[in-house]
């Protein structure tokens, strides 16, 4: 049995990842405010278990009681493999700094950054004695290593969610049982994020036009490939631990 917990798996990348996940006897928990019906009815057609946790992880002081509630000892007692995918995602503020607010500033960091840390670290607790693999895929952007007119709070919280994935894994070596762990950037991945870059203004981002461009040419990817294809890359043994990784340069 595996255990996939995934974060935003209610809708887009992360609903793509639910999909790819649930089966065999794998149990999947998915951490989002929302939930998704169609992915319960999915649950139905599937052998693994599949649970949908409501919560808002911007509400970091909690994600390590919720660790603690939802990888219940007895499943890794049974598990080969456990991950940890940091998935969930908000573009909001898209718009130049000196427009933004220091509450705005502050809820992106919660969710894009602070939450996959504090994530990571109560993983990394509960996990210490788990003899199997331990992977954590944190999903970034090309934004981390690329600055956008407009996306300045954005670009800076996975910037620092690469950084954070290079110095645990550099924590991670010399342990017995070491974690893997990386980001990666998903590309241009049709999902309702893509929808609302489309519906914002040029004032607030420059670089919208490129973007409505590659949707009505049809070069979105779709979110069932990349989701599929990270998790095989996850896996891969040319996938190094601490790597910063491009969907679209693998
Ligand atoms: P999306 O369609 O907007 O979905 C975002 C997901 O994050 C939803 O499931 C949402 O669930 C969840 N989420 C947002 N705020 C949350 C909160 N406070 N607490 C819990 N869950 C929350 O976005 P996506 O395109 O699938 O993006 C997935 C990841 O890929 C993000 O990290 C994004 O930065 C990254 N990415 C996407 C693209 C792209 O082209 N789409 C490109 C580069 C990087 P609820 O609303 O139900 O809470």
């Amino acid at each position: 049995m595996n255990i996939y917990i995934i974060t935003g798996g209610s809708r887009g990348l992360g609903a793509a990842f639910v999909s790819a996940t649930l089966r065999d006897s794998n149990k999947v928990i998915s951490i989002a405010r929302t939930r998704n019906e169609e992915l319960d009815k999915l649950q139905s057609k599937r052998v693994g278990k599949f649970i949908q946790c409501q919560f808002d992880i911007s509400n970091i002081k909690e994600l390590d009681a919720l660790i603690d509630q939802i990888l219940d000892d007895n499943d890794i007692i049974q598990a080969s493999t456990i991950t940890l995918i940091n998935n969930a995602g908000i573009l909001h503020p898209m718009k130049p700094a000196e427009s933004c607010t220091a509450e705005e500033f502050q809820h992106i960091l919660a969710v894009n950054t602070l939450a996959p840390m504090a994530l990571t670290a109560a993983f990394l607790r509960k996990t210490a004695k788990f003899g199997g693999e331990k992977y954590i895929l944190n999903i970034s952007s090309g934004a981390g290593n690329t600055s956008y007119h407009g996306w300045a709070a954005y670009s800076t919280t996975k910037a620092a969610l690469n950084r954070f994935t290079q110095s645990v894994a550099f924590e991670e070596e010399g342990k017995d049982n070491p974690a893997k762990i990386i980001s990666l950037a998903p590309g241009v991945v049709d999902t309702d994020m893509q929808e609302e870059i489309r519906n914002s203004n040029e004032d607030n981002f420059k670089g919208i036009e490129r973007f409505r461009k590659l949707k009505n040419y049809g070069h979105l990817s779709n979110p069932n490939d990349v989701a599929y294809k990270a998790l095989q890359w996850l896996i891969d043994e040319q996938c190094e631990n601490g790597g910063i990784y491009d969907i679209r340069n693998l």
